[in-house]
């Protein structure tokens, strides 16, 4: 019988992102599920791809 692993379970909701706030450079949190992420400082919300898409622009 397969094994199924249920991600959603152990999964915080909330994943610490390594990236920085584009606005103020606070830290950003990653929301797993919406493809989100949500800086707790000035809490601006961004895409995770413009996020993604602006790091390795400044690599
Ligand atoms: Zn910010």
């Amino acid at each position: 019988m397969a094994e199924f692993k249920n991600l959603y379970a152990q999964a915080n909701p909330f994943v610490r992102a390594h990236f920085d706030c584009l606005n103020c450079g606070g830290k950003l949190w990653e929301y797993a599920i919406q493809d989100r992420m949500v800086c707790e400082d000035c809490r601006e919300l961004f895409d995770s791809s413009e996020i993604f898409d602006e790091s390795i622009a400044h690599e």
